[in-house]
C-alpha cells in the first residue's frame, strides 16, 4: 500500500475582516520592483469599496478577470504573456473571487515560470518549475478551489486540472465578510458543490478517517446553513465558508464521484459551470447516493432555487457521444464511486440514459 504524501497550503488566515491585513501580509513576499498581480473577479468590477482595499502599491497591476466562462488554457496564456510583456517578471499572483477566479490565479502564476501553454500542464504532476508566490482569496464558498491540488481548466481537448504539488496557494486569506453579498442562487449552487463533495467522498470507496473527519464536519454545516437556520446570517457565512475548506480538504485525500464525473461532461459540451451542473446531476443520483439526494431536495425546496431540467434535450448522438467519453475518462472518479470494477456497473448506455433525463 503506498500512501498518498499531499502538499498543503502554506499559509491560513481566517477571520472577520482579515482582508485588511494583506498588505501585511504581502509585504515580505515582494520582490524589488516586480509588481503584485491582483486577479480580480469580474463581478466586483464596480464594487468601488472592495476595490479601495486592495492593497496596491508601487506598479502592482490589478486585472479583471473575466470569469463569464470557466477558465480555458487559451485565456490563462493570454494573461501570463500580458504580465510577462507588461512586467517581465512578478512578485506574486493573488485571486480574489469564486473558485474560477482563485483557479485562474494557480494557473497564471504557474505559467509565469514554466516554458510553452497552460494545455501541456494539463493532467497529473506534469508541472516542472515551481509557480512565483500566489495567493487565494474567496469571495464565494463551496469549490474548495482554496485548498486544493489543482485547477481546472478547459483546454482544446479536454477540461482537467493542472493537479500537481505545484499547484497549492502559498497562503489563503479566509475573510467571511468577503461572502456576504453573493446572489442567492449563485451561493446556493457554489455552496452544493461542498455539500455533493462530502456526499461523494464520504460514500465513496477511497473513504479514510482523514478524509471523513472533515467531511462529516463541512456536511454538517452545509446542512445546517441550507436547511436547518432560520435565516441567513453572518454566522451562515462564516459556517459554509468553513465547509467549504474543509469539503475540500475531505477531497484531497479521497476523490469526488458521480456527480462530478457527470457533470464535467456538461461542463465540456456546454460550458455548463461546475455549481450548477453538479446540481443539475446530482438532482438525478437517487440510485448512487439515496440519502444525499433526499437532503439536497429538502435543501433546494428549503431555498426556493430552482434547477434547470431537461438542458441535454434534442442533443445529437455526436454530443452525447462527446459528454459520454469526458465522462468516462474521469475513471479515479468513477472508482472511487463504484469500486475497482466500475466498468461492469457503468457503461456507455447506462450512462446515455442518465444524460438523457438531465
Ligand atoms: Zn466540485
Amino acid at each position: 500500500m503506498k500512501f498518498r504524501n499531499f502538499k498543503m497550503v502554506d499559509y491560513v488566515v481566517y477571520g472577520r475582516g482579515c482582508f485588511d491585513q494583506l498588505d501585511e501580509i504581502l509585504a515580505p513576499q515582494r520582490k524589488g520592483d516586480a509588481p503584485m498581480v491582483y486577479l480580480l473577479d469580474h463581478y466586483f468590477e464596480t464594487n468601488n469599496e472592495l476595490k479601495a482595499r486592495i492593497p496596491i502599491r508601487g506598479n502592482d497591476i490589478l486585472v479583471i478577470a473575466d470569469v463569464t466562462h470557466e477558465p480555458k488554457t487559451s485565456y490563462v496564456d493570454e494573461l501570463a504573456q500580458m504580465l510577462k510583456d507588461k512586467a517581465g517578471t512578478v512578485s506574486g499572483v493573488i485571486g480574489i473571487g469564486g473558485g474560477s477566479a482563485m483557479d485562474l490565479a494557480k494557473a497564471v502564476s504557474i505559467m509565469m515560470t514554466n516554458p510553452g501553454k497552460a494545455q501541456d500542464y494539463q493532467g497529473w504532476d506534469l508541472v516542472k518549475h515551481p509557480s512565483v508566490y500566489k495567493a487565494g482569496i474567496p469571495t464565494l464558498s463551496g469549490t474548495g478551489a482554496e485548498v486544493s491540488r489543482t485547477t481546472v481548466l478547459t483546454g482544446p481537448t479536454r477540461k482537467l486540472g493542472m493537479n500537481s504539488d505545484f499547484t497549492p496557494f502559498n497562503q489563503i486569506v479566509l475573510d467571511p465578510a468577503l461572502i456576504k453579498d453573493a446572489p442567492a442562487n449563485q451561493r446556493f449552487y457554489t455552496g452544493m458543490d461542498c455539500f455533493i463533495h462530502c456526499v461523494e467522498s464520504l460514500k465513496g470507496t477511497f473513504i479514510n478517517e482523514f478524509s471523513r473527519s472533515y467531511g462529516e464536519k463541512a456536511q454538517d454545516l452545509c446542512e445546517e446553513v441550507f436547511l436547518h437556520k432560520s435565516e441567513w446570517n453572518d454566522e451562515s457565512d462564516e459556517q459554509l465558508m468553513m465547509a467549504s475548506f474543509a469539503g475540500g480538504m475531505s477531497i484531497a485525500y479521497s476523490q469526488v464521484g458521480v456527480a462530478h464525473a457527470v457533470s464535467y461532461g456538461l461542463g465540456y459540451l456546454l460550458g455548463t459551470k461546475h455549481g450548477i451542473g453538479n446540481c443539475i446531476v446530482f438532482n438525478h443520483l437517487e440510485e448512487y447516493y439515496p440519502e444525499g439526494v433526499a437532503t439536497f431536495h429538502k435543501m433546494v425546496a428549503r431555498n426556493n432555487i430552482y434547477i434547470p431540467e431537461g438542458i441535454t434535450k434534442g442533443l445529437s448522438d455526436a454530443d452525447f457521444e462527446t459528454m459520454i467519453n469526458v465522462s468516462l475518462g474521469m475513471a479515479p472518479l468513477w472508482e472511487n464511486a463504484l469500486g475497482k470494477d466500475w466498468q461492469s456497473i457503468m457503461n456507455k448506455e447506462k450512462l446515455r440514459a442518465l444524460y438523457e433525463k438531465l
